[in-house]
Order: structure tokens, then sequence, then C-alpha cells
């Protein structure tokens, strides 16, 4: 069997299965490949939490954040025009813990540098909260800090509900998603990549992108892999449920976070693994760390039924950017991997920047600190 097409797009995550419907959106014919059944792994585990840049924060990659995260609503309501799924966009702002003074100072900074922005209510976006008002809002949230940060704009999705929205979006507007097709192989030259194989044959293609999240690594030649160096930083979650609704913010404290669903179940993350390799699962130091870290938050849901728990493989890079952007050295490759913990956040600008270089050959984004091919210092790599 072999089959062309224009663009070849690898892994149906949420990366992939964004860059295919937005390039297929050119007028170009797209097929998607994917291991396994599109949207299954770090997507799917993901929590779905859509993270604002630090609003000091101005560099190239803030930039592209801020981008996404503006784009986000306008993104699932296109999903759910063309799909009749609706991803369940909720900007329902965030409650962070601040543990210490100095928490406190930086956070008032950050209140300051974005005094004289409001959201569409006239609201601030930041400002910093006593307990007395983060219980006005948050009843439950009765954990102890010194201060309380909240952000009105952190949004959420429910990530199978967007991803059953891009698979049939695609699907509907004409990418051919072909499941249980495995990527053996790249289709390569000396300095060019014509597509991939798969155990059903060749897919040649003008150009490929390369979306195959922590596994970006393990098909490509090691001369291009070395251009895109992705590793599985393993993040395990756990879902709580009550019998009335608890939460209506995300609610953080340090590395751990409480997502309230529309559905009353509350979602506990998460852990940090750089070194779990592909061991799939959950561990008992993951579970009571987070556990312990959610009562530390709202002690009463001590009482919460666990209603299940899972583990994905985040994408991790050496300095935790992408590789957004042509791979040098090897034309017809582009790559759109390595989001690491912001791939759910990073999908509706990441499949603008690839349509871009698809069809104009640039994009207004600055990209030269997620290009493939950067040097990474010593001090980035893990
Ligand atoms: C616990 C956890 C919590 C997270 N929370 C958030 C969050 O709140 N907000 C946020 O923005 N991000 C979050 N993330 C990160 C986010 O989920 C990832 O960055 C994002 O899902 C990466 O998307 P992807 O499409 O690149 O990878 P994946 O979803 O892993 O997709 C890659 C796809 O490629 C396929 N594939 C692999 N090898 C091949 C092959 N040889 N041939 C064909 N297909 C192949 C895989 O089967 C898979 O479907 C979280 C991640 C985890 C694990």
């Amino acid at each position: 069997m072999s089959e062309h097409c224009d663009v070849l797009v690898i892994g149906g995550g949420i990366i992939g299965l964004s860059v295919a419907l937005r390039v297929r959106q050119s007028g170009v014919s797209v097929t998607l490949l994917e291991r396994g059944d599109c949207g299954r792994e770090a997507s799917w585990a993901g929590a779905g939490v859509i993270a604002p840049a630090k609003p000091q924060r101005h560099g190239p990659m803030s930039m592209i954040q801020r981008a996404s995260v503006e784009r986000y609503a306008g993104f699932c309501e296109e999903i759910r025009e063309v799909s009749g799924i609706d991803p369940e966009y909720d900007r329902c702002g965030a409650i962070e813990f601040l543990t210490t003074e100095q928490f406190v100072r930086m956070a008032r900074s950050d209140v300051r540098v974005m005094s004289d922005v409001t959201t569409e209510e006239g609201s601030p976006v930041v400002e910093v909260l006593s307990s007395e008002q983060v219980r006005a809002l948050e009843p439950g949230v009765t954990g102890e800090a010194v201060g309380y940060l909240r952000n009105r704009v952190t949004a959420q999705v429910r990530n199978p509900r967007i991803l059953q929205g891009l698979r049939v979006a695609c699907e509907r507007l004409g990418v051919r998603v072909r499941e249980n097709e495995a990527v053996g192989e790249l289709i390569a030259g000396t300095n060019r990549v014509d597509g991939a194989r798969t155990q059903a044959g060749a897919y040649s293609a003008d150009r490929t992108v390369l979306c195959a999240g922590a596994w970006s690594s393990e098909f490509a030649p090691q001369a291009i892999a070395e251009l895109v160096p992705v590793h599985p930083v393993r993040g395990q979650m756990v879902l709580v449920e009550r019998d009335r609704p608890l939460l209506t913010h995300v609610i953080k404290r340090r590395k751990h976070y409480l997502i309230p669903r529309r559905d009353g179940r509350i979602l506990v993350g998460v852990t940090l693994e750089p070194d779990s390799g592909f061991e799939a699962g959950n561990t008992a130091k993951g579970i009571n760390s987070m556990l312990d870290g959610a009562m530390a938050m709202v002690p009463s849901l001590s009482d919460s039924r666990v209603a299940g728990m899972w583990s994905g493989f985040r994408p991790g890079t050496p300095d935790t950017r992408p590789h957004i952007g042509f791979v040098p050295g090897w034309e017809g490759l582009i790559a759109a991997t390595g989001h690491y913990r912001l791939g759910v956040t990073l999908a509706p600008v990441t499949a603008d920047i690839v349509r871009d270089l698809i069809v104009d050959g640039s994009t207004p984004f600055d990209l030269a600190h997620c290009a493939p091919g950067r040097a990474f210092s010593t001090s980035a790599a893990r």
C-alpha cells in the first residue's frame, strides 16, 4: 500500500489533532497517523487547565502562551460548531495559596504590573485576597496561607470532550484519520523527509509534522531525534467525588491543584516524575502526596470518595520548552512536540503556527526559544 497527501501528521493527541484541523482548513490534503486510538495518551490524562502566562514575563514563549489563551474560547466554539461536541470551556478562574511572605510580595508586584488590565466585565485580572475574602468565594478552602492570589483568566476544558470534538471535526472537514497505524520509521533521505512508513505501507507527503508527544524521539533517525529531544515525564492524577459540589475555582498550592468539574467531581493533581520512563500507573507515594496536598487546601475533602486514578506521559524537553518549527537540515519536516506541562494550553497557537509555516513559510511569532535544533545549556538539561 502507498498513499500520498500534502501533509502527514504523526500522532493523534491534542497537538496532532489541532494541527491536522487547522492545516486541513487551508485547503490541502491531510492524513493523520495514530498508533492506537486518538487522544488516549497525555492529552487524555492531563488536567485541562488553560494556564495564563505569568504577568511579568514578556519573552517569546510567554507571548505564544498568551496568544493561545486568548484564542481558546473561540477555538472551543469552533470545535463545538463543527463537531457538535462541547469541550466544556470554562473560564473558572484560579486561587493560588501564597505560602510565604516572599510569594505575597511577588504576587503584589504582579498585581501592580497588571493594574490597568481588566476582564471584559471590568474586574482586575489578578488580585491578592485575604483568607476571609477567599472563604467568601470558596467556603471549602480553609487551608492556611499567608495570602492568596486570585487569577480570573485561568480556564479549563474537559480533556476527553475536546479530544472527541477535535477528532470528529477533523473527519468532518476531510482529514483522513488512520488509527491503529504506528509509524515504524520516517521516510528519510540525507536531508529531507518524504513521509512515514507503518506496518500497512508507505505514506508519502510534501510535509510531515511530528506530533507524537513523549514518543517523538522513538522512531526518528538519531540525527533527527537529536534536534528534537523528548523524554517522558510521568504525571499522576486522582479523581474524587462528594455528594455535593464543593468548589468553583481551580485551587493551587505549590505543585498541587484541585480542578472542579462541571459534574461536581474534583480532579486532584499532580506528580512530576522525570525518571519514570514509560512505566504507566499510580504509586502509593504519588497518590499520598496528591491527597495530602488536596487536604492542605480543602480539609473537608478527607471524606470524599476516590472515583478513579491514572497517569500519563508529558513530552518533556531539556529546557521544558516545546519544539515548534522547521527541523533544520531536514526539508519537509516540521516539529510540533515537547509541550511538557502546557500542551493543552498551547494547542490552538501551535496549530496556527504550523499552518502558517506550511501555507506562508513563516509565522508572526518569534520561534527562537522553541526552535528545533536550538542549543541547550548544561544547566537546562534535566
Ligand atoms: C497528569 C497530567 C496533567 C497535565 N495537565 C495539564 C494542564 O492542566 N494543562 C496543560 O496545558 N497541559 C497539561 N498537561 C500536559 C499535556 O497533557 C501535554 O503537554 C499534551 O497532552 C501533549 O500533547 P501531545 O499531542 O503532544 O501528546 P499525546 O497526547 O501524548 O499524543 C501523542 C500521540 O502520538 C501517538 N504516537 C506515539 N507514537 C506513535 C507512532 N509511532 N505512530 C503514530 N502515533 C504515535 C500516541 O499514541 C499519542 O496518541 C498534563 C499532562 C499530564 C500527564
